[in-house]
């Protein structure tokens, strides 16, 4: 009766334990989104993992490192706009697409550096003036002032003679609709100047000074457009200013007034219509004695000599 009893209790305390969950758990690892499970009763421990993004970029989405589940969709790339210097740049990853657009700047002239329209930076320095660059701006010589000219003798030119030279005046005006034409957005500048010889050479063997007119900033320009017409004694010529080329005239009158007291006086007064507000045209006094061969320019000839006076 003892032993019958027995063998129904142990298997009642087993049923019982297994029913309260009294067993030995088997734990399953935890995954990305599951934590530890275990594989009798279902419960779980800890927390789940987590995937662990990896990779990924403007054109593939992330990729999880321990599962291999995807991040969803690639976020594409998002471009900045290309500038000056730089293509277009995905601001995320850094990639580039085309080119950069280059700096768009009008070529530096002697009044305007060439600046970029789009970004503002100065491509290009503003041009040198030929006077400068050739040193003949050590030559320019001031209103009202006396200076002395060496130049040759007319009649023995194995002497010379140095006369006192002077720019006098200097006026601007229109034009008069008769010798001096008027024209739209430019004006007549009218210089006068001359030049006392009274020196022994001179009043001896006479003299010749040599008469010049240059450009400040551009002496090709302005030699290789001059035109001299011999009916009128006009000269025509181009100057280029703020980009646009103007068609400009030169005349000059000049005499002697006569020996006087061991003295005779040249006189000379230079006409130019050039664009209202340009400063660079020159006109000048040079040794006649300097010789100057055709077609060279002046910044290839000897001018310590020379006087220029600056129309400004
Ligand atoms: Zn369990
Ligand atoms: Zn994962
Ligand atoms: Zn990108
Ligand atoms: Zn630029």
């Amino acid at each position: 009766m003892r032993k019958h009893f027995a063998f129904p209790a142990l298997l009642l305390a087993v049923l019982l334990l297994a029913a309260c969950g009294k067993h030995e758990h088997e734990w399953e690892d935890a995954t990305c989104t599951e934590p530890e499970t275990c594989a009798v009763c279902g419960e779980t421990r800890g927390e789940a993992l987590g995937h662990r993004w990896k990779g990924g970029g403007c054109e593939e989405p992330e990729i999880c490192a321990r599962c291999g589940e995807s991040g969803g969709e690639a976020p594409g790339h998002n471009w900045q706009p290309a500038t000056c210097t730089e293509p277009e740049t995905c601001a995320r990853c850094g990639e580039t697409r085309g080119e950069a657009l280059g700096h768009d700047a009008p070529p530096a002239d002697y009044w305007t550096a060439g600046v970029c329209s789009r970004c503002g930076e100065e491509i290009a320095p503003l041009l040198t003036p030929d006077f400068v660059s050739y040193g003949l701006d050590a030559q320019l010589v001031e209103l009202g002032k006396s200076y002395g000219l060496k130049t040759l003798c007319y009649e023995n030119e194995a002497y010379s003679t140095v006369g006192k030279a002077s720019f006098t005046a200097h006026e601007t005006t229109p034009g008069d609709g008769d010798k001096l034409e008027i024209r739209d957005g430019y004006v007549w500048h009218i210089v006068r100047a001359e030049i006392v010889f009274d020196d022994d050479n001179a009043y001896n063997y006479g003299m010749i000074p040599g008469v010049c007119f240059e450009s400040y900033y551009d002496i090709r320009e302005l030699d290789d457009s001059s035109v001299y017409d011999e009916q009128t004694g006009v000269t025509r010529f181009t100057v280029t200013w703020h980009g646009v080329a103007y068609d400009c005239r030169f005349f000059r009158e000049s005499s002697y007034l006569g020996w006087s007291d061991h003295s005779n006086t040249f006189v000379c007064t230079f006409y130019v219509q050039l664009p209202d507000g340009y400063d660079g045209f020159v006109v000048g006094f040079r040794n006649h004695g300097v010789p100057w061969p055709e077609g060279a320019y002046t910044f290839e000839l000897d001018n310590s000599d020379t006087l220029y006076y600056r129309l400004k």
